[in-house]
């Protein structure tokens, strides 16, 4: 925690709340934990936290999905669709060999995830925050995650605007691949600033957002990347 807030000419300290959510029961070469734990900022309201939790259970579903048509033999969709759009940085920072291609990619990193996922419900990685700021003025994000680089043990700590989270002009699926982004940075993942497309930090996350499936001709790409950071 330990973080002071200057709110007007107050100084506050947060406080959190611990909630857990359920891991998919999918076949994992190693046990998995039962439940993630995340606390959250108690300044979020009732109905931002729900959404919050849909955020988590939905970036679970597209892990628990690959992971279980990776166990069948098949390419995933979600290593179906990095592939046909993410080409640079498909490496995360701790990852020694170059990557050939967005489907190899996406079974990296989703393996990554499968060890935060791990460290964060068996308590080997530090706590998992959901903070809470509001945009000052001229500030514009949705869901900030900190560049980090170790999967064993970093946490999943995420800063969160809730002002993007009750807004009823964007869905949950996207908001939850604005969070998986936030998460990939945490993974060890990198793009430059801005820049989304082609990078596969930016394509996967897009890839989430709209439900593994092929982009639209004639949707452009800000549609997503507006929710990006
Ligand atoms: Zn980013």
């Amino acid at each position: 925690m330990g973080d002071i807030i200057k709110r007007g000419s107050e100084f506050i300290v947060p406080e959190y709340r611990i909630i857990y959510v359920t891991v998919p029961d999918v076949r994992t070469d190693e046990p998995m934990p039962e439940r993630m734990i995340f606390y959250v900022d108690t300044r979020f309201t009732t109905a931002q936290v729900k959404r919050l939790r849909e955020m988590i259970v939905t970036v679970l579903f597209y892990w628990g999905e690959h992971v279980e048509q990776i166990n069948d033999g098949e390419v995933s969709r979600y290593e179906s669709c990095v592939n046909k759009y993410a080409r640079f940085n498909l490496a995360p920072v701790w990852f020694a060999d170059r990557i050939a291609n967005g489907r190899a990619a996406a079974a990296v990193q989703m393996a990554g995830f499968t060890t935060q996922i791990q460290a964060n419900g068996y308590g080997r990685a530090a706590k998992a925050y959901i903070k809470y700021k509001e945009p000052t003025a001229g500030e514009s994000f949705t869901i900030r995650g900190l560049n980090a680089s170790s999967p064993e043990k970093s946490s999943l700590t995420v800063t969160v605007n809730p002002i993007n989270l009750s807004s009823t002009a964007v869905g949950t699926t996207m908001l939850s691949g604005s969070l998986f982004h936030a998460w990939l940075h945490r993974e060890g993942y990198r793009h430059p600033a801005g820049r989304f497309t082609s990078y596969f930090a930016g394509e996967a996350s897009m890839c989430i957002m709209r439900d593994n499936k092929d982009k639209v001709p004639g949707v452009p790409a800000s549609t997503y990347t507006k929710w990006l950071d």
